[in-house]
């Protein structure tokens, strides 16, 4: 077998990491390198506990609220409001009850892949030392906050997350430099982070290369998979075949399958964060401060602070207040914290309107397989999407059911 991947991200270089495994010989392009995306400055955790989609009836009826927040999780740019208003109905759709228990069932599948596949991917290329049993933080204000995402964390329960509930004083015996501000909490138990997503994705591509894998880079103007063979399209007109193709090109991936008259309802969910190299406080744990919407993140370059959601296209540039805010906000959060020499970032994860990726073929072009869309799981999901590729493309049965996944729910 003989296959493209585009895109060097940690889903392309997973694809191609899970496809080279099964004997294939694999070729990824990037127009950048590794790394060069979303998965570049994630907060690094192994969200296996996210079996909830994003948009479910609580969250919409939330919604006013968090937009006339300044420090809410969610801001939209009006001048791009127009633009959303199909990826926004969708949304809407997918937050009927019926779909939100059907997106949770289809999620937590793929997410029970998590820790079998990662452990494999990350023993097989030696990247083991960039993953830790760290736990997680979840903190609440109040108690009140807490009880508001209740159904949450029960639905959670009931597929099997385990986590504890805490109030102030539990919080503070795992983590002394969270302030009393906060007073309610749950603790996660199994959760995974990487120290350094960055260097999680370069080291996963340096084991490609070292086990015969192929780079080149370039940009993939467009696509066609309608043959027995793909036919890709490089900037400056060069054609290339492959047998098969990956599209792994996160957000990217829509323009890419515009060429193939195939409309992918991606947005562009804009990420901040800061790295702080020198914090002064001391986080053990991945910590999301739910009702800001963001994570603090301890990692080997220092504590990474940032998440929530601004939508704004791709192409508009970046407000960096918007990171400024959450740091600031989590002076308030770990008093003593210090900001100085932080870092920004910022990052478009590839969302669907009902929080599931898009894995399979492309109706039409057999030879085009699609690898995209995982909004706020890429790095959680990463694993699992490699295996699913191989196995649909090797003509393996999957562990679990690809129909969920399927680009034909949008069609
Ligand atoms: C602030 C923030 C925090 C996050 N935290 C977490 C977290 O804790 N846990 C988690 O699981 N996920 C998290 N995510 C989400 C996660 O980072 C993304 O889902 C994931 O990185 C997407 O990976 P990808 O490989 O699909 O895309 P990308 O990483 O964006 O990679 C796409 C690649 O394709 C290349 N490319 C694009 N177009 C072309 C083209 N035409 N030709 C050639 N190459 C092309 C790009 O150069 C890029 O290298 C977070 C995201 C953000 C923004």
């Amino acid at each position: 077998m003989q296959v493209a991947v585009i895109g060097a991200g940690i889903i392309g270089v997973s694809c191609a990491l899970a496809l080279q495994a099964r004997g294939a010989e694999v070729v990824i392009y990037d127009r950048d390198g590794p790394a060069a995306g979303a998965s570049r400055g994630n907060a690094g955790v192994f969200a296996t506990y996210a079996v909830v989609p994003e948009f479910t009836p609580g969250l919409l009826k939330q919604l006013p609220r968090m937009l006339l927040d300044p420090q809410g999780p969610l801001s939209i740019r009006l001048r791009y409001l127009p633009f959303l208003v199909p990826w926004g109905l969708r949304a809407l759709a997918a937050s009927r009850p019926e779909r939100v228990a059907e997106v949770t069932e289809a999620l937590g599948a793929l997410l029970s892949r998590v820790t079998p596949d990662a452990d494999a991917l990350l023993a097989r290329t030696g990247t083991q030392d960039l993953r830790r049993d760290s736990g997680g933080l979840h903190i609440f204000r109040t108690e009140a906050a807490r009880r508001s995402h209740a159904a949450e964390w029960e639905e959670m329960a009931r597929l099997g997350v385990a986590f504890r509930a805490l109030d102030g004083d539990g919080i503070r015996a795992l983590e002394p430099a969270i302030s009393e501000r906060y007073s309610a909490g749950y603790q996660l138990l199994d959760l995974q982070q990487t120290v350094n997503p960055e260097q999680l994705v370069r080291r996963l591509f340096a084991a490609f290369l070292k086990a015969g894998g192929r780079f080149e880079q370039a940009e993939v103007q467009a696509l066609d998979g309608q043959g027995l063979t793909a036919r890709i399209t490089l900037a400056g007109g060069e054609i290339r075949r492959h047998p098969q193709v990956v599209v792994a090109a996160g957000i990217h991936s829509v323009a890419l399958c515009r060429s193939m008259d195939l409309r992918l309802p991606l947005q562009a969910e804009r990420g901040y964060n800061t790295t702080i190299p020198n914090p002064g406080v001391r986080l053990t744990r991945p910590t999301c401060v739910v009702e800001s919407g963001y994570y603090m993140s301890p990692m080997d370059m220092g504590l990474r602070i940032g998440g929530k959601v601004e939508l704004a296209g791709t192409r508009a540039g970046a407000r960096w207040s918007r990171a400024r805010v959450m740091a600031r906000h989590a002076q308030k959060v770990l008093p003593g914290l210090s900001v100085a020499n932080g870092r920004p970032w910022m990052g478009l994860r590839p969302s669907t309107p009902d929080s599931l990726p898009v894995i399979g073929p492309v109706p039409g072009h057999p030879a085009v397989m699609l690898a995209c869309g995982h909004s706020h799981l890429g790095l959680t999901l990463s694993a699992p999407t490699g295996t699913l590729v191989a196995d649909l493309l090797g003509g393996r049965a999957p562990a679990i059911d690809p129909a969920p996944y399927g680009v034909e729910r949008f069609l």
